[in-house]
């Protein structure tokens, strides 16, 4: 049975080193503000932010909130931005997705200034990290990084596979495994033979958007399985990706879902608020 990778804990650090670190800083005069910008009333994303800025209290830095109707001109919402990224006291920028229909995203992230891009989907950011230079990274993918570092797991040498390429998760994800020297294939939906690929990982990071889809017979024994997925099920429970039941019966370490990868990524949003002020 594999040790479980507990993400509250490993989340709940995170956010106390952020919060020592902001208290220090609040002493010599300095606060980071992040500015939260919310477009229409998706109760998930409503959720999300309010979790946003009550980790934001949480850990001292200060939020701002913005709240847009869903008919917002995209135009005014770009003029939004563009003030925020002159405004010296603001040190973050965050625009939760997704954007209602009309609104053009790639223009939006790409209007935030990439100083201010906490949320790291910013293509100078994404350039940063892939060439190696210091930047703001995705906060899922670097969530991942420190449940396995903080789990005592060596990525160094190891055979990685992630499954899953989008920008927010899965190529961030296999840039970030690769940053720390391990050997990285990136499965997809065109994958021939994901089984095989698959069974090839000593850590399995699956980003695919289906619940439940791997189980034990896509997992080498002993491997390490990250489930970055996370979905409400008809009964209402939280699921990820990963068959929970079958995939725990050969890793060595798994996450959970729920409070696995998903409390990780606001505790990496705080650390890159952190960051943006030192
Ligand atoms: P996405 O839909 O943008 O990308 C899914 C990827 O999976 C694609 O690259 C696709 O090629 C691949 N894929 C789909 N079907 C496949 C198959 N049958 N075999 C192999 N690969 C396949 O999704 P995303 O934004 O990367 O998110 C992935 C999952 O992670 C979702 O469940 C999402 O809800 C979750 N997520 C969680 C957090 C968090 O904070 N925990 C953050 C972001 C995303």
């Amino acid at each position: 049975m594999a040790n479980i990778i507990d993400g509250k804990k490993i989340s709940q650090a995170v956010k106390d080193e952020v919060k020592a670190k902001c208290a220090e800083l609040a002493s010599q005069g300095i606060t980071a503000t992040l500015a939260v910008i919310l477009v229409g009333e998706d109760p998930a994303s409503q959720v999300y932010v309010n979790n946003k800025k009550k980790a934001c209290e949480y850990c001292g830095i200060r939020s701002l909130s913005y709240e847009l109707p869903a008919d917002t001109a995209e135009d005014a919402l770009i003029e939004l931005i563009e003030e925020l990224n002159a405004r010296s006291d603001v040190n973050g920028i965050l625009v939760q997705l997704p954007l209602p229909d009309g609104i053009n995203e790639d223009r939006v992230l790409d209007t935030i200034s990439p100083d201010k891009d906490v949320d790291g989907f910013h293509p100078v950011n994404v350039g940063k990290l892939s060439i190696g230079k210091k930047g703001f990274v995705s906060c899922t993918p670097a969530g991942v990084i420190q449940l396995l570092k903080r789990s005592g797991i060596e990525i160094s040498g190891k055979e990685c596979v992630v499954i899953g390429r989008s920008n927010i998760v899965g190529k961030p994800m296999s840039m970030l495994l690769l940053k720390e020297n391990g050997t990285v294939t990136v499965a997809h939906s065109r994958t021939a033979n994901l089984k095989e690929v698959t069974k090839r990982a000593d850590i399995l990071v699956v980003a695919i958007g289906k619940p439940k889809f791997i189980d034990a017979s896509y997992i080498k024994d002993g491997a390490v399985v990250i489930d970055v997925g996370i979905h409400r099920g008809e009964d209402g429970k939280l699921c990820g990706d990963v068959d929970f039941d079958s995939a725990s019966q050969v890793a060595s370490y798994i996450t959970p879902v729920p409070g696995g990868v998903g409390p990780m990524t606001i505790a990496m949003l705080m650390y890159n608020c952190l960051s943006s002020v030192i």
